[in-house]
């Protein structure tokens, strides 16, 4: 059993430093150079970084952690963590698109009930949706106790939020169908500071049953912000609740 387990590690490691140095360093500098532009409120950037995604996900990485029925390989943290050392070392502005649709899809994993499970991990597990962090406020970024983004009931049984994030890392682009934002926000009437603080699912595109993506919800991108390096991963500012009720 060690050994096959060896050989199918090596396997895969072996699968991550080619696919790393294929795929991603190939365009780390060019990403860096020419880094995604704003174009009619969408994000323009270079189709490489499209198609590296879609080869780590494929691949089976962003739930290279997980049980086989979720689509993974069951593989140990230490593992993942040695492949995820070439994808960072290639090309860190790409490696942030997957990185960050693993850590928002083991929220849902862990957190969510049985509907916001099979609607969105599966989606994001494959890489057909992505994900990101939404934490930091114009006003608020250590101080998260601070954040001003409410979210009100409605009798449909979700919240409407409102409010605006800034440094949102990969919270536009135009790599996957659809973008699941994991948001903080405050509840009308929740307690002042930390303890006040909940977290929301908000994909850009509303999601039926099936977890397809349907209409488009009421996050947009306010604008991009530009940095002096890790420039591929878009860095945004999200205005939520303005131009649309955003669910
Ligand atoms: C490349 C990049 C990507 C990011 N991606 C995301 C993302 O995906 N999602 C997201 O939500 N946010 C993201 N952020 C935002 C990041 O989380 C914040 O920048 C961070 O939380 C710090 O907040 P701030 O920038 O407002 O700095 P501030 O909180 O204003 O801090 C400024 C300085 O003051 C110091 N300071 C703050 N509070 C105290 C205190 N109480 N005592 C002593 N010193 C203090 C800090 O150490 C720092 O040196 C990103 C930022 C960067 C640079």
């Amino acid at each position: 059993a060690f050994n096959t387990c060896r050989r199918t590690f090596d396997a895969v490691i072996e699968t991550a430093d080619k696919m790393a140095r294929e795929k991603f360093a190939t365009h780390n500098s060019a990403a860096d150079k020419d880094e995604p532009k704003f174009v009619n409120g969408q994000v323009e950037m270079l189709p490489q970084v499209k198609e590296a995604f879609d080869a780590y996900a494929q691949a089976g990485f962003i739930a290279g952690r997980y049980d086989y029925e979720l689509g993974g390989m069951q593989l140990p943290e230490s593992v993942m963590a040695a492949c995820n050392g070439f994808f960072t070392a290639a090309n860190p502005g790409t490696a942030g698109y997957p990185f960050l649709t693993t850590a928002a899809a083991n929220l849902i994993r862990v957190f969510g009930n049985e509907q916001q499970k099979t609607t969105f991990l599966p989606n994001m597990l494959s890489g057909r949706f992505s994900g990101t962090m939404a934490l930091t406020e114009p006003h608020a970024g250590s101080s998260l106790a601070d954040i001003r983004t409410s979210a009100s009931p409605t009798d449909e049984g979700h919240y409407l939020i409102k409010g605006a994030k800034i440094y949102i890392s990969g919270g536009e682009q135009s790599i996957t169908d659809n973008i699941v934002h994991m948001v903080l926000a405050k509840i009308k009437g929740a307690p002042a500071g930390v303890k006040g603080i909940s977290l929301f699912i908000v994909p850009k595109f509303l999601v039926d049953d099936e977890g397809n993506p349907t209409e488009r919800n009421g996050v947009s991108l306010a604008g991009l912000i530009h940095k002096l390096g890790y420039r591929g991963t878009t860095s945004t500012a999200l205005s939520f609740g303005d131009d649309a009720p955003c669910h």
